[in-house]
């Protein structure tokens, strides 16, 4: 039984960290990809499929 309640913990610790690692760098990264001048999201640090470069890179 405790081992039970041991192993419940540590998945519901792994899944709180996961989800962690998934939001917050994720949705910051997902943000500051998007071209300011199209709205599409870029790949990677180059300029986007428009054209547009961005300065504040
Ligand atoms: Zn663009």
């Amino acid at each position: 039984m405790l081992v039970k309640i041991v192993t419940f913990f540590l998945i519901g610790i792994a899944i709180l960290a996961m989800f962690g690692r998934l939001k917050f760098p994720g949705q910051k990264k997902i943000l500051s990809a998007k071209c300011a001048k199209c709205g599409r999201y870029r790949l990677g640090r180059g300029p986007c499929a428009c054209g547009h470069v961005r300065k504040d890179d």
